[in-house]
């Protein structure tokens, strides 16, 4: 016999995994579906105990009933992990270009509106899916899912991978936009993550301009009087970036990308974006994509005021310093081209990971060989790798041209 000790279902189920599960969550949203089946499965329960849970509205605990009903159940067959490549996900918008290419060395078909490429990501039905290795083919949700703590480490379990990561061509200018945060976005339908982002500038046109939070003494009324002139950037503080420097964009935070950047972002995985201004274009049907300036005031931090580059901070490694670190990812870069490290620590460099939680490493320049990667060839610029916590700490190969990111949970 199996117990529900929901408070939505406070009742006894006949011994049946597949109509238990559906039963008891019929009326919960999908990733707390998924993230119950996984849970269930990977701790072979028989009780399956509800609660209120932040993250995915509820969260899955339970033992094991002596029932002479209870059969054992197999062992899932997930292989052993290993460094994960993935398949990018090209998405192409009216503001996009080729640069993902003749920066980064994607192969794009023809067109020249290729936006953004998707490099980790598990957001519905956007799945990153492994390109090489006994696993190639596996999407990175049945990860979490099937191999959560050989994945997560000390995060296990989460009902998604909580990050997204992707490079951006910003052609022309993105829309001012704002994302709200995990309160605000937990309303929405469906149901999403909050979006706090961070961009690492990989290259920019003389001029190009990063527009970051709202200058001091825009309210909410001042904004929506400008919006509705037409005069949106009055309100926005700009600056121009250089490359390699480094923009965190909590959410609520007012911004957009200016034309003529290349950037590595790293963000919670949601897709919420509300847009204020669009800079009156069209798309190739003539229309104007749609505005949210209702949502957008609703969901601005009129506190924060203008945004300013982050300052990095030195580690105890001599060649790792830290970008960003907040709630939802520490964002740290490994540089070896540093006059008074070069060659040196390129020779030795330290290992990554080993700490019992999952990174992403992106290379930005230079190469990446890592230890257990399957794939004979090292990592190049504009590739990127999860390197899941069963790995342990990995030793890798870099030149003096190497610069990496390594993203991770706190
Ligand atoms: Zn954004």
């Amino acid at each position: 016999m199996l117990v529900c000790k929901s408070n939505a279902h406070r009742s006894e189920l006949p011994f049946c995994d597949a109509s238990f599960h559906r039963t008891a969550f019929d009326r919960a949203d999908s990733r707390a579906r998924a993230f119950s089946r996984a849970a269930a499965r990977r701790a072979h329960h028989d009780v399956i105990e509800l609660a209120a849970h932040p993250l995915a509205g509820y969260i899955v605990g339970g033992r094991a009933l002596d029932d002479n009903n209870a059969k054992p159940r197999p062992e899932p067959t997930m292989p052993t992990l290993y460094p994960l490549r993935f398949e990018p996900l090209l998405r192409r918008y009216l503001w996009g270009g080729r640069r993902l290419e003749s920066r980064l060395g994607k192969t794009l078909p023809p067109g020249d509106d290729y936006a953004e490429s998707w490099e980790v990501v598990d957001h519905g039905d956007d799945q990153s899916v492994v390109r090489a290795g006994p696993l190639a083919g596996t999407t990175l949700h049945a990860l979490v899912q099937e191999a959560g703590s050989a994945l997560l480490g000390r995060h296990d379990p989460l009902p998604q991978f909580p990050l997204l990561f992707k490079f951006l061509d910003a052609h022309r200018n993105l829309s001012v936009q704002v994302h709200p945060n995990d309160q605000q976005a937990a309303l929405q339908i469906p149901p999403d993550l909050g979006k706090t982002e961070a961009w690492v500038v990989l290259h920019a046109e003389p001029g190009s301009t990063i527009f970051a939070g709202l200058k001091r003494g825009f309210d909410r009324n001042a904004l929506a009087r400008e919006v509705d002139r037409g005069t949106t950037e009055l309100c926005l503080h700009a600056l121009q970036p250089r490359v390699g420097d480094c923009l965190f964009i909590p959410a609520g935070t007012v911004h957009a990308l200016g034309a003529g950047l290349v950037v590595a972002e790293i963000q919670q995985a949601s897709d919420t974006t509300f847009r204020i201004f669009d800079w009156n274009r069209v798309d190739a049907d003539g229309r104007p994509r749609q505005l949210h300036l209702d949502q957008a005031l609703d969901v601005i931090n009129f506190e924060h005021g203008p945004v300013s580059l982050q300052q990095p901070v030195p580690t105890d490694r001599t060649c790792v310093e830290r970008l960003v670190e907040c709630d939802k990812f520490i964002l740290d870069r490994w540089d070896f081209t540093r006059s008074e490290i070069v060659g040196s620590l390129a020779k030795t460099p330290p290992g990554i990971g080993g700490d019992d939680r999952c990174h992403l490493i992106a290379v930005l320049a230079g190469t990446l060989k890592i230890a257990d990667d399957p794939l004979d060839a090292p990592l190049e610029a504009g590739e990127t790798c999860l390197l899941p916590a069963a790995c342990g700490e990995q030793s890798v190969q870099v030149t003096d041209q190497t610069v990496l990111l390594d993203i991770f949970l706190p």
